[in-house]
C-alpha cells in the first residue's frame, strides 16, 4: 500500500489547498449553483409577465388580465398562482387557489417562492403583480442524495489525491538524481569502461553510467528510481552468495566485492557480471546509498570454459596415452601364451637387481625348470594340447612364488625363476613345491613332471648369466638323474655334464 512518502505528503497537501480554494468560492458565491440559475428564471418569467399585465391593465381588459393569469399558471409548472392586487389590497384578479398559496409570503418582500411587482400606470404604482411558485429545486445529487457540492468535493479529494500523487512521484524521480549526483562526477563515471551504477537508501537508480547504459541497452530514463534488484538479474546460484551485492552493501555498511550477477539476456544466453558494491557512509557511518561497479565477464568466462575443456581433454588423451603405453610395455615385456615375463624382460631386470645384490651383499636365488619328456605330449596328444601344459606350468610357478619373484618363460617349456633376497634353501623348498604341484595335475588328461635346478649368488656367480647357467647345469643334472627332481647346484657340476655329453 502507500507509505507515508514525500510524494504522499505532498499529494495530500494540494488536495486540501484545492478543496479550501473550491470552499471559498462557493462562500463567495462564485461557484454556479442550480438555485441560483432557478431563481434567475423565475425572476426573468415574473419580469415578464409583469410588464404584460401592466398592458392589460392599462387597457382596462379584464378578459385579457384574467386569461395571462391564468395561461402563465398553465404553461410554467413551476408557477402556481398569480393575481394583480390593487393598492387598496384588493385582489383585481387571481387565479383560482392564489389566496392560498400567496399566504406564506413576506409583507413587502419578494423571496424565492412568492415574488411581487409593482404594476405602475403614467408613472404611479397602482397594483402589485403577485406570483407564487413551487419551492426551490434542492441542489441534490439524484442517485446518491448528497448536496452535489460536497460530492463535488470528495471526487476533487479522491481524484485530485491520486492524479497529484502519480505525478508527483514522477516528478521526484526526475528531479532528485540530477540534484544527487553534480555533472563532473556524472562526467568521470561516464569515462569509464566498467558499468556504474549509483544507488540511494532504498536501492533505486539516481545513476547509471554510459558503458552500463550500453551494456543493458538501456536509457537512463528508462532505470532512473528503479531499483537495482528489479532488472531481471541474479546471483549466480552456484555461488557462496545469496543477495545482491548493492543490498548487502547497503545492510552492512561494508564494501563487498567479487559477487557473480548472471542477466539472462535472450537469444545471446546470459551476460556474466563481476560486481563489486561499496556503501556511501554519512558522518555517522549510515549507509546512505552504493556504488556498484559492474565488470561484463561474459566473454572471459566463455574463454575460460574453453581452456578449461581444452585442459580436459588434454588430461584424457595424456591418460588415454598412459593407459596405451602400459598396455605396450605389458605386451613388450610378456610371454602372449602363459603371460609370465619374456626372455628379454628377464634380462633387462635381471642384470640391475644381480649387481644390486651383489654390491649390497645381499641373497639372490634362481630357479631354471624344464617339462620333463614334452616332446612326446606333443606328439603324442598334439601342439594345442602341449600348449595347456605348458600354461599350467607357468600357473604352478606363480602360485608358489612370492609377489616379489618374477616368473619368466626361458624358452619352449623352460622357465627361468628370479627369487632376490631369496637364500638358496628357500629357492630350494619353492622349486620343491612347484615340482610337487606339476606332477599332482592332470591336464586335458596329461600328467607331466618337470626338473628343476637352483641356484644362489652365494654359490660365487660373478654375472646374472653366470647364474643363469649354474642353475641351468643343476637341471641337467637333474635331469640325468631321473628327472622329477630339484637340484642345487654344487661346484663341478659343469664337468660333469661335460662327462656326459662326450
Ligand atoms: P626332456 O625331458 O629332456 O626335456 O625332453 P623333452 O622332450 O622335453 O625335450 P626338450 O625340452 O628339448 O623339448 C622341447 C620341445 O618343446 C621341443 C618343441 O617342439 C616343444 N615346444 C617348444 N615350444 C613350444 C610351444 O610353444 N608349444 C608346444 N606345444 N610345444 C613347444
Ligand atoms: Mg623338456
Ligand atoms: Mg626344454
Amino acid at each position: 500500500m502507500l507509505s507515508i512518502t514525500p510524494a504522499v505528503r505532498l499529494s495530500v497537501g494540494l488536495v486540501i489547498l484545492t478543496i479550501s480554494l473550491l470552499i471559498l468560492a462557493q462562500a463567495l458565491g462564485l461557484a454556479p449553483g442550480v438555485e441560483r440559475q432557478q431563481l434567475d428564471v423565475r425572476k426573468r418569467l415574473a419580469e415578464t409577465l409583469a410588464s404584460q399585465v401592466s398592458v392589460a391593465i392599462t387597457r382596462g381588459d379584464e378578459l385579457l388580465l384574467q386569461y395571462l393569469l391564468e395561461s402563465s399558471v398553465e404553461r410554467n409548472p413551476e408557477i402556481l398562482s398569480a393575481a394583480v392586487r390593487h393598492n387598496n389590497g384588493n385582489l383585481v384578479a387571481k387565479t383560482k387557489t392564489h389566496e392560498k398559496e400567496w399566504a406564506g409570503a413576506e409583507a413587502n418582500e419578494s423571496t424565492p417562492t412568492h415574488i411581487r411587482f409593482p404594476v405602475m400606470i403614467n408613472g404611479a404604482k397602482r397594483a402589485d403583480f403577485e406570483i407564487s411558485f413551487e419551492p426551490l429545486l434542492h441542489d441534490r445529487h439524484p442517485i446518491f442524495g448528497v448536496p452535489t457540492f460536497v460530492l463535488l468535493l470528495i471526487f476533487i479529494a479522491l481524484s485530485g489525491f491520486l492524479g497529484f500523487w502519480f505525478y508527483i512521484k514522477r516528478a521526484l524521480k526526475h528531479l532528485d538524481p540530477s540534484a544527487v549526483v553534480p555533472a563532473r562526477v556524472r562526467n568521470a563515471l561516464n569515462i569509464l569502461a566498467e558499468g556504474v551504477l549509483i544507488l540511494d537508501r532504498r536501492e533505486q537508480i539516481v545513476l547509471a553510467n554510459t558503458a552500463l547504459l550500453e551494456n543493458l541497452r538501456r536509457t537512463e530514463d528508462n532505470l532512473l528510481g528503479k531499483k537495482a534488484s528489479n532488472l531481471g538479474w541474479f546471483v549466480d546460484p552456484k555461488s557462496d552468495d545469496v543477495q545482491y551485492p548493492w543490498i548487502r552493501a547497503l545492510a552492512e555498511g561494508a564494501k563487498q566485492t567479487g559477487a557473480r550477477v548472471l542477466l539472462p539476456s535472450g537469444s545471446e544466453g546470459e551476460k556474466i557480471f563481476h560486481v563489486n558494491a561499496v556503501p556511501i557512509l554519512d558522518p555517522k557511518g549510515q549507509a546512505q546509498g552504493t556504488i556498484a561497479v559492474f565488470e561484463d565477464i561474459t566473454e572471459l568466462e566463455g574463454k575460460n570454459r574453453l581452456l578449461e575443456d581444452m585442459v580436459q581433454q588434454l588430461a584424457a588423451s595424456r591418460a588415454a596415452i598412459e593407459t596405451k603405453n602400459k598396455e605396450l610395455t605389458y605386451l613388450a615385456t610378456r610371454d602372449p601364451l602363459t603371460n609370465c615375463f619374456n626372455r628379454r624382460a628377464l634380462y633387462e631386470h635381471l642384470n640391475g637387481k644381480f649387481d644390486g645384490a651383489r654390491a649390497s651383499d645381499t641373497e639372490f636365488s634362481c630357479i631354471m625348470a624344464d617339462i620333463d619328456f614334452f616332446k612326446k605330449v606333443n606328439d603324442t596328444y598334439g601342439h594345442a594340447v602341449g600348449d595347456e601344459v605348458i600354461k599350467m606350468a607357468a600357473n604352478s610357478l606363480r602360485e608358489v612364488v612370492r609377489d616379489m619373484d618374477m616368473v619368466a618363460r626361458f624358452g619352449g617349456e623352460e622357465f627361468c625363476v628370479i627369487l632376490p633376497g631369496a637364500p638358496i634353501e628357500q629357492a630350494q623348498l619353492i622349486a620343491e613345491r612347484c615340482r610337487e604341484k606339476i606332477a599332482a595335475q592332470v591336464t586335458n588328461g596329461v600328467r607331466v613332471t618337470g626338473s628343476f635346478g637352483v641356484t644362489s649368488i652365494r654359490m660365487g656367480a660373478s654375472s646374472a648369466n653366470q647364474l643363469i647357467q649354474q642353475a641351468d647345469e643343476a637341471l641337467y643334472y637333474s635331469k640325468q638323474h631321473g628327472r622329477n627332481q630339484v637340484t642345487r647346484w654344487a661346484p663341478g657340476m659343469e664337468s660333469l655334464i661335460a662327462e656326459t655329453q662326450h
